[in-house]
């Protein structure tokens, strides 16, 4: 294959809706579109409708940054690309105009519905819950805005947890579906991913005429560590692109505390009199893995299963993430797990650590912390921690 062809991408953006794009390059087509709303775009101006585009077009050429790109619109804002490509290494894309043109659809700018201060993306994970019932308790009503099939996997189950949470909380709820065949996943997907997602949250909830938009935060400033869609001087930038395109929002990084998220949502559920772990869902094991992986807890650890969520397997990350925090902050359902059921828990998931060292790496700071204060603490209790346990 001539290095030229492989280096070049066509885009095309469809006729019938200015929100669907796709790509062909030489190892193939590509598809990113958002087929749900079909209104999507509305209450937005006309460049704010052009940036989400470009916005588009950034994250399907994230992946491979070809140097020659071809389109069969008008592309403007070709300096977010140029900003990309710049902090990869790469000199900005040459931007060609294919043969046939397409002036693409501009959705109603004058859309007004109701009004909400604040919008936040709402995946139904724990962050974005904790950032709801924040909210809440300043007597506050944001507009969750849940993203389907922003990521590889689990998206079905997400989606409905999170419209469930939001019911159950009465809190406004909008779901956007996406047409997910970007080729843009795994770790590097956030090049782009964060700025995808904090555009389109923005985007969805113009005609609610919010003022800022939050999503998760732990951005940085190292390029060795962190990606441009979680550079903290992107984020400057980005805010000043989007109010020259004439939104007057700001997106804001709400950073995500790891265990201690789960102490502060207890004294919420308390404060507000309302029940938020027990739904929140961000489970690794796939659906038809979790009765199996939970199976063992139930054995081992009966009082802990039950007071657990139909979302919980027990064992992967992010479940032992919720069962440590629970225990640790004292989550009053679990007021009667015995000491021999922390032991095992303890005791499990370092022998877990030890199996699968990838998974350790993942571990946070504050995970190893509170676990090695659950253990000294179970340990006083006079429980020999290095008992072996039979299986
Ligand atoms: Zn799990």
């Amino acid at each position: 294959m001539p290095r030229s062809e492989q280096l070049s991408a066509q885009i095309m953006v469809s006729e019938k809706n200015p929100f669907d794009l796709s790509m062909r390059d030489a190892s193939g087509k590509y598809r990113l579109a958002f087929e749900e709303p079909m209104t999507f775009g509305q209450g937005a101006t006309e460049e704010t409708q052009n940036l989400m585009r470009t916005m588009m077009v950034a994250h399907l050429l994230g992946p491979k940054l070809p140097e020659k790109i071809s389109t069969n619109f008008d592309f403007h804002f070709p300096e977010l690309l140029g900003a990309l490509y710049e902090y990869y290494g790469k000199k900005k894309p040459r931007i060609l105009k294919l043969d046939e043109q397409i002036n693409p659809e501009v959705r109603d700018q004058e859309m007004i519905q109701e009004r909400y201060d604040q919008a936040t993306s709402h995946s139904g994970g724990l962050d974005s819950a904790y950032r709801i019932a924040e909210l809440l308790a300043q007597g506050k009503k944001p507009l969750a805005v849940h993203l389907k099939n922003l990521n590889a996997k689990g998206n079905y189950r997400e989606s409905i947890a999170s419209e469930e949470q939001c019911q159950k909380w009465k809190v406004p709820y909008l779901s956007v579906r996406l047409r997910n065949n970007s080729g843009s996943s795994g770790f590097d997907t956030m090049r782009t991913r964060d700025l995808l997602l904090a555009l389109t949250v923005a985007v969805a909830a113009a005609p609610n005429q919010i003022k800022r938009v939050l999503i998760e935060g732990g951005m940085g400033t190292d390029p060795s560590q962190y990606h441009f869609s979680e550079q903290i001087d992107v984020w400057v930038w980005f805010n000043k692109l989007l109010k020259d395109t004439g939104m007057d929002v700001e997106v804001v990084g709400i950073d995500p505390g790891d265990i201690e998220t789960i102490g502060e949502i207890i004294g919420l559920e308390k404060k507000l009199g309302i029940s938020i772990l027990p739904m929140v869902q961000n489970c690794f094991s796939a659906s038809f893995q979790l009765p199996n992986n939970r199976r063992k807890w139930e054995i081992e650890t009966p009082s802990i299963a039950k007071q657990s969520s139909e979302h919980w397997c027990g064992s992967c990350l992010k479940c032992r993430r919720m069962t440590l925090g629970r225990i640790y902050y004292g989550d009053p359902r679990f007021k009667n797990i015995s000491k021999r059921e922390i032991a095992y828990f303890v005791q499990d998931t370092y022998r877990w650590m030890k199996l699968y060292p990838h998974n350790a790496d993942l571990l946070s700071e504050s995970f190893l912390s509170h676990l090695a204060a659950l253990g000294n603490r179970s340990a006083i209790g006079g429980l020999r921690l290095r008992k072996k346990t039979p299986r």
